[in-house]
């Protein structure tokens, strides 16, 4: 509806970047006008209001939004870190890339067991780096409740690799 289309025009769109075929989306325009923040903050709010008990955000795009979300609902943040970023004892999970493979980390016991937990981050592609925070969550004894983004890239399936999660999805934006 109407956020739908402000983020639209908002959203700046860049073919080819940062390799050819890729058309990268810019989410920094959102943080030139802080109303249209707020709104985002309050959608996002309100899908997960009642449902969770903590945020885990991904590295680094999910923790501008994922912050705002925990502190509205008054759950704890828990930054889901690139490997070699947070001290140890940490937990960690091995995924693939299209070349290569990364590694995702939280603290060790930042996340509680029995927790019901929102994954955010703000853009869902393949799903690889998604997939890899939530069997990071799982492995801690938690469960994934729900995902949110503020963008879902449809053709890139990326919701069927979460769906064994058995968790809610949302997307603001669908393209
Ligand atoms: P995936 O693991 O789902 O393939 O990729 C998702 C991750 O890549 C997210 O952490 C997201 O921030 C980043 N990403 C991939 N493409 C884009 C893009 O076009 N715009 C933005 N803002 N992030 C992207």
């Amino acid at each position: 509806q109407e956020l739908i289309k402000r983020l639209e025009e908002t959203i700046e769109n860049f073919p080819d970047f940062p390799i050819p075929g890729i058309q990268f989306k810019d989410i920094s325009p959102i943080f030139l006008d802080p109303k249209l923040y707020e709104d985002v903050i309050a959608d996002l709010v309100a899908f997960s209001k009642g449902k969770i008990d903590a945020v885990c955000g991904i590295e680094s795009r999910g923790y501008l939004f994922g912050i705002a979300i925990a502190v509205a609902l008054e759950v704890p943040f828990i930054l889901i870190r690139k490997k070699g970023k947070l001290p140890p004892p940490i937990v960690s999970e091995k995924y693939d890339l299209e070349y290569g493979s990364a590694e995702i980390e939280t603290r060790e016991g930042q996340i509680k067991k029995g927790q019901r937990i929102l994954i955010h981050d703000d853009l869902l592609a393949t799903g690889g780096t998604t997939e890899a925070a939530a069997k990071l969550v799982e492995k801690q004894g938690a469960a994934v409740a729900q995902f949110s983004f503020l963008i879902g890239l449809k053709d890139l399936n990326g919701d069927q690799k979460l769906e064994k999660f058995g968790a809610e999805i949302y997307n603001i934006l669908e393209y």
